[in-house]
Order: structure tokens, then C-alpha cells, then sequence
């Protein structure tokens, strides 16, 4: 099969003991699991994309990374290291959503122009103008990283999507998922053979898919969805939107990458660096060395 993009997913932190029921909706009382934090690296066609870019260890990101029990977090120079680039290298990043993990590091990608549906940009801003009780709203979100994506865009790197857009590079989609995780969540489809039709497709998630369980159920003869245990949109919708990814993927849900899901690392090949970095890979393009 050839690829046209090679493909990384990177781990940078972790939740030791997430509760189950915060992943899977009515999960209650089953107890805990390991809860990776991880970005995608996408490189080919003479780019380097990410999706989602994690989020940095300082101030009030830091604040919400120990109340959700994060830890062990490298910063991008050291992680994106194990796969032979550096922050300065990336040139497309891929927000699915606002939450301050996959939002919260900004800053640390000078080059990079930022993708992020404009539903979630200014629903964000709305709910922050909202009075201290409705505060649960702002639940996941440091409200700077909010500030550092106008910032952005006031300096033209900011590119606000309303729904759809095909070909943001060759054979890469954005795929708009509104009031679902977030109201503005969005997924990335890449079709790596680059055709229309792709028999080579990926789905990068999001947060609209925590664990496999999500889209198969517990009894893999009898599969069905069960949405995940946190969001602000609409449960229908994230039910409904689990069929598009599926459907994305020609029904092989190994493709739809969940990167909150431990199990990756076991599904592809994958290396733990002594410091504790681990590069689980996807893809790899022609002419590309493995990094695992
Ligand atoms: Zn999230």
C-alpha cells in the first residue's frame, strides 16, 4: 500500500488512573484506567502537520493538568525529537477542540499556521462572558489559550472553518462535528493513496472518540456505539457522528485514532524512549525510516 504521509502518534503525558466513567457514558463504578496524553505528526508532500498540539506545562494549563491527575509531560522539543523534527519544522496544526490538552500549547509552534472551527472559537468567548454559576461550561478550557488563538489570527495565522473543507493538503480533510465533545469539535480525515474514494483512510478523532469501547461496544459480536462520558453538545450527535467515522474508515474502527486510547501502542508498532516518550507509528511513507 503505498503512503503518501507518514504518520506518528506521540505521547507526552498520562493520567495513571483516569475513571472509566469519564470516557464511557454510564461506565460508573468500574474503576480506572491509564489515560494517555498524545498528538498526531503527520509528514509528506513537504509538510509537517500536527493534530492537536498538546498543551504546556506552566501557569493555569499546569493548574488543570493536576486537578485531571496528568503527569510525566515532556515538552514538544524533547517529544517531537524521538520522531527527527523539531517545533520550528511543523507548518499545519489541526485543533479538533479547545480543551486545554489538545489546545494548550500554542506558543511552542512559531511556523505553524493553526486550523480551528470558528464555532469554537467564538462559543468559547460566549461562554466565558457567562456569569460564575455556569461556570461547569468552562470545564477542560484554560481561557489564555482562548486569548493566544485571536492573538493568531491577528497575526494571519489562523485559519477559522465553518463546516467542511476538502484538500486542506493533498488528501487531508477537515470534518466539522458541532455540538458534540464541544461546539466546535472538529476530525481530520486523511486519505493517504490520496484518491477520492481512499482505501487508505485515517480519522483523527479528537476527543469524539475516548476508547475503542466507544465504537464497538463491549461484545465485539453484537458492536454498538456508546458515546463518550463528557460533553457539552449533544449525545445524539456524537452517536451520529461515530457512524460518519466509521463509515470514514470503511468500517475498520482500528483507523479511527482515538489518542486518549492506551491500547494504540499495542494495535501498531510503538517504541518507549528512555525518558518516557513513546512514538506509537501509523504510516510510513516512501523514502521515510522508521522511528520505532
Ligand atoms: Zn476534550
Amino acid at each position: 500500500m503505498k503512503n503518501n504521509y507518514s504518520i506518528w502518534v506521540a505521547e507526552f503525558a498520562n493520567v495513571p488512573n483516569y475513571p472509566l466513567s469519564g470516557l464511557i457514558y454510564g461506565a460508573h463504578n468500574q474503576g480506572v484506567v491509564r489515560l494517555p496524553y498524545c498528538y498526531v505528526v503527520i509528514k509528506g508532500h513537504g509538510h509537517i502537520a500536527m493534530v492537536d498540539v498538546g498543551y504546556n506545562h506552566k501557569e493555569y494549563g499546569a493548574v488543570l493538568a493536576t486537578m485531571y491527575g496528568a503527569r510525566d509531560w515532556h515538552p514538544p522539543r524533547e517529544v517531537l525529537a524521538e520522531i527527527g523534527i523539531a517545533p520550528e519544522d511543523i507548518t499545519h496544526a489541526f485543533l479538533t477542540h479547545a480543551h486545554f490538552d489538545h489546545m494548550g500549547n500554542i506558543e511552542d509552534f512559531p511556523n505553524a499556521t493553526f486550523y480551528i472551527q470558528e464555532r469554537e472559537l467564538s462559543k468559547w468567548v460566549w461562554a466565558m462572558s457567562l456569569e460564575r454559576r455556569f461556570r461547569w461550561l468552562m470545564a477542560g478550557v484554560d481561557p489564555a489559550d482562548i486569548l493566544r488563538t485571536v492573538e493568531l489570527a491577528r497575526n494571519g495565522r489562523l485559519v477559522c472553518i465553518d463546516g467542511d473543507r476538502e484538500d486542506v493538503l493533498p488528501g487531508i480533510d477537515i470534518h466539522a462535528a458541532h455540538d458534540t465533545h464541544t461546539w466546535g469539535s472538529m476530525y481530520v480525515r486523511l486519505r493517504n493513496d490520496l484518491s477520492p474514494n481512499s482505501k487508505n483512510a485515517w480519522l483523527f478523532a479528537g476527543d469524539l472518540v475516548y476508547m475503542q469501547e466507544n465504537l464497538r461496544g463491549y461484545k465485539p459480536d453484537d458492536p454498538e456505539y456508546i458515546p463518550i462520558g463528557f460533553a457539552s453538545g449533544s449525545q445524539l450527535k456524537l452517536v451520529m457522528t461515530m457512524e460518519e467515522l466509521v463509515k470514514g474508515v470503511d468500517g475498520d474502527i482500528n483507523r479511527v485514532i482515538a489518542i486518549h486510547e492506551d491500547r494504540l501502542k499495542d494495535m501498531f508498532p510503538s517504541r518507549l524512549a528512555p525518558n518516557g516518550v513513546r512514538v506509537t507509528q501509523l504510516a510510513l511513507a516512501d523514502n521515510e525510516s522508521s522511528r520505532v
